[in-house]
């Protein structure tokens, strides 16, 4: 047991091919961008994964891009805050924002550095079949020539490709979570200052956030049932979205102005990836491929930091793959289901029911964090987040498996 593939070269992808190659194996990563992705979404890491990017040697980096994020604020449609909860309320990783967040992008681009010039990457490409023998995966792909590896790993996001070859079709484990979501660039109208602004009524809300560029994103998350379109259509993505929220106050005007020309515009249905079991025979799954809370408020870069860790120092220790796959299970189910069920919450609170919810969350928001106890009406983030603790593996010379 020595090669193995990867497809996705995001958060999970790079971080496990670090780790087995620290350990002593062979990462190879297919993603099907033809680069590391640059932009993206802000994202926080938190308890246990700061830890990893500190094994890693990373941390400082990752600091050193930190958004500048302070925390977030509820607004009224006049432009008002009626919540407000700093990044440090309740710990390092307890807020709804964390004290560290980072771009997507930036986070890529420091992990894809640290996986050094040893690991092959294939980009613009991507797996097209696996078919497993007895003794490893026979992979072909869309662009480079077949081969075969010992082990292959999805870590290829909550759209799968290697779990919908390996395990079965997305629908299968895909819970819908009732919501759509929209991301594009904008700018700050006043300086934000760090905070990130939403604005909810009740089914929707608006959010602005500040980005490390002086810049902004502009985020719309709506309750909806599914509706029928191709998912390359971006023009009816963006007609859905103006007609949801047009009698809207605040900035959002503005920003469905400036979403009509976003060319970095993101859309997907919120979903959650819920599976009994993240490999069959020498393929798994780790991510958000395996284990996607909610692409808002789910821990997915935490969980894909930390799972990379495990599974690494799992297949680096154990006396065979089936045991390593095992045992990483066994290490992440518990954060991954606490994480799983904190997404939930996070969702409903920003498409809640009614007017009086909205002012029943603003309360909870302003006054539970400072009493005693408040922050496990929050889920407890800071206690989630450290759910796991590192083992210190200490690789062994793995024989055939
Ligand atoms: C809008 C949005 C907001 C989010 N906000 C937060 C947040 O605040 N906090 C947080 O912790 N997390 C957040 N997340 C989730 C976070 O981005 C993911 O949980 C995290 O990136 C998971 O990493 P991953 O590597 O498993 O998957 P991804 O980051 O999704 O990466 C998958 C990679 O696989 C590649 N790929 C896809 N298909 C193929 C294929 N067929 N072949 C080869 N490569 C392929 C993709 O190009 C991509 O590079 C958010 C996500 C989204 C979308």
């Amino acid at each position: 047991m020595n090669t193995v593939l990867i497809s996705g070269a995001s958060v999970a992808g790079p971080a496990l091919a670090y780790w087995l190659r620290h350990h002593g194996l062979t990462p190879t990563l297919v993603e099907r961008a033809p680069a590391p992705r640059p932009g993206g979404q802000a994202v926080d890491l938190r308890g246990t994964a700061r830890e990893v990017a500190e094994r890693m040697g990373v941390l400082d980096q990752v600091r050193a891009a930190h958004t500048g994020a302070r925390g977030m604020a509820f607004v009224n449609a006049e432009g008002k805050r009626t919540a407000t909860m700093a990044s440090d309320t309740m710990g390092d990783s307890g807020g709804v924002i964390a004290e560290l967040e980072i771009l997507r992008g930036d986070l890529v681009r420091i992990l894809h550095e640290a996986t050094g010039s040893g690991v092959e990457y294939l980009f613009d490409d991507g797996i097209t079949s696996l078919t497993q023998t007895g003794t490893g995966v026979a992979v072909t792909f869309e662009r480079a020539a077949p081969r075969t590896f010992d082990l292959v790993i999805g870590a290829d996001g909550l759209h799968s490709k290697v779990r919908s070859l390996a395990f079965g079709p997305e629908s299968r484990f895909a819970h819908d979570l009732g919501a759509y979501i929209a991301i594009f660039g904008t700018t700050q109208r006043e300086d934000l200052d760090g905070w990130q602004l939403m604005h909810t009524v009740p089914g929707r809300t608006a959010g602005l956030y500040p980005t490390p560029d002086g810049e902004a994103k502009a985020m719309f998350v709506f309750a909806s049932p599914p509706v029928e379109f191709d998912r390359h259509d971006t023009a009816r993505q963006r007609e859905l979205i103006a007609t949801t929220f047009a009698d809207d106050g605040w900035e959002v005007p503005r920003l469905l102005g400036d979403m009509r020309d976003a060319p970095d515009f993101y859309f997907d249905r919120l979903s959650q990836i819920r599976m009994d079991t993240w490999s069959d025979g020498r393929i798994a799954l780790l991510g958000d491929a395996a284990f996607c809370a909610s692409p808002m408020a789910g821990n997915g870069t935490s969980m894909a930091l930390v799972g990379a860790y495990v599974l690494a120092g799992e297949l680096a220790t154990a006396p065979d793959h089936a045991t390593a796959f095992r045992r990483y299970e066994e290490e992440m189910r518990e954060y991954v289901a606490r994480c799983q069920k904190f997404a939930l919450g996070g969702v409903s609170s920003l498409m809640p029911k009614s007017r009086r919810f909205i002012r029943m969350r603003d309360f909870t928001m302003r006054v539970v964090p400072h009493i005693p106890g408040g922050a496990r009406l929050f889920g407890d983030l800071q206690k989630l987040a450290n759910t796991v603790s590192l083992r210190d593996y200490r690789p062994r010379s793995l024989t055939s498996s």
